[in-house]
């Protein structure tokens, strides 16, 4: 099969890598759909991550049922499957509270490789949902979105403690940054504030049910979200970049007893202990427990009340990752959709 891998920063080659096979009985091999390039997968491309030798990329994956190990119960050959970055057995203790990308057996999906042809799910039975039936062609980037971005974002919105009568400030505009925005809209938000310098961001924003953009950011983007709070700071603020400044632009931007929920992969981040103390902001977040909102996000994409796929303003062909990396780092693309 072919498949993208990683040699170094900025070197991505689509190659021959080898069919992935049943290894456990718990394991399910799918035909990928579609897959795509992450905001996390630029960290080692932009060399911020170290490489060390050639590795498979992506985990991000939608695709049909292929073969599935002798202990597989829950998808079959031919079902059309979602599944999310951390496979995971859904049963253990961790799993039924919620958490299931820290599940005690859950198993990295970015080292498999998911921008290829063909994948290796382990743990299929807890890490993989069926769709209802094929999905219609066009339903196929909101179902991939699911994958990640869109659970991420909604994690992010759950972690910050999102709900009717708030109002919501999201620090990033990335595509888990606007889903957030989106996460936010569904779970009743009242007011959502995007903040968000780029044209064709801020009106993808606006169609997710933002309702004030913000342009500044550092110390200013936190007197603007003050200014339109009465002096307060919003009660959620959604952190989905990863970096000092916007998670220090999350802490500031939430008043006295709000919460930030803190999704950007965090890279050199540290937090001031006495400025935190005196906050009284409540914060959660890391690697999003996707799995457990992949029922409520495919129905809600199944029945059309929601599109998360209008992230995907780029679709390429697997053969053509390098560029997709390319378009992305460079922000050319928002997100980018391969084709395998
Ligand atoms: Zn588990």
């Amino acid at each position: 099969m072919r498949g993208a891998v990683i040699y170094g920063p900025g070197d991505i080659r689509v190659e021959d890598r080898e069919d992935p096979t049943i290894l456990k009985p718990t394991d399910a091999v799918i035909r990928l759909a579609a897959t795509c390039v992450c905001g996390s997968d630029l960290w080692p491309y932009r060399g911020d991550d170290e490489v060390n030798g050639p590795s498979p990329m992506g985990h991000e994956y939608v695709g049909v049922v292929e073969e599935v190990g002798s202990d597989v119960r829950n998808v079959k050959p031919g079902d059309f499957v979602v599944g999310s970055f951390f496979a995971s057995d859904n049963t253990c203790e961790i799993c039924r509270s919620g958490y299931q990308s820290s599940c005690v057996q859950r198993e990295g999906m970015g080292g498999l490789g998911c921008q290829a042809e063909l994948l290796r799910v382990p743990l299929a039975d807890g890490t993989l949902v069926a769709t209802p039936g094929m999905p219609d062609a066009d339903l196929i980037p909101s179902l991939l979105a699911a994958s990640d971005v869109l659970g991420t974002g909604w994690f992010g919105a759950v972690a910050a403690e999102v709900g009717p009568g708030k109002t919501v400030a999201v620090v990033g505009d990335g595509a888990v940054g606007l889903l957030a925005v989106l996460a936010a809209k569904q779970l009743g938000a009242e007011r959502i504030i995007a903040m968000s310098r780029h044209e064709p961001r801020q009106k993808l924003a606006l169609e997710f049910g933002a309702t004030d953009i913000v342009t500044e950011r550092g110390d200013e983007g936190v007197a603007k979200v003050k200014e339109l709070t009465g002096g307060l700071g919003a009660h959620s603020v959604i952190e989905a970049v990863g970096t000092q400044e916007s998670m220090m632009q999350a802490i500031r931007s939430t008043r006295p007893g709000g919460h930030v929920g803190y999704v950007g992969v965090a890279h050199g981040v540290e937090l001031p202990g006495l400025e935190l103390f005196f906050s009284h902001v409540h914060l959660h977040g890391g690697p999003a427990p996707v799995r457990d909102y992949l029922p409520e996000l495919i129905d809600l994409i199944w029945n059309r009340k929601i599109n998360p796929g209008k992230v995907f303003d780029l679709e390429l062909p697997l053969e053509d990752a390098a560029e997709g990396y390319r378009a992305m780092d460079e922000r050319r693309a928002i997100k980018v959709l391969l084709r395998p």
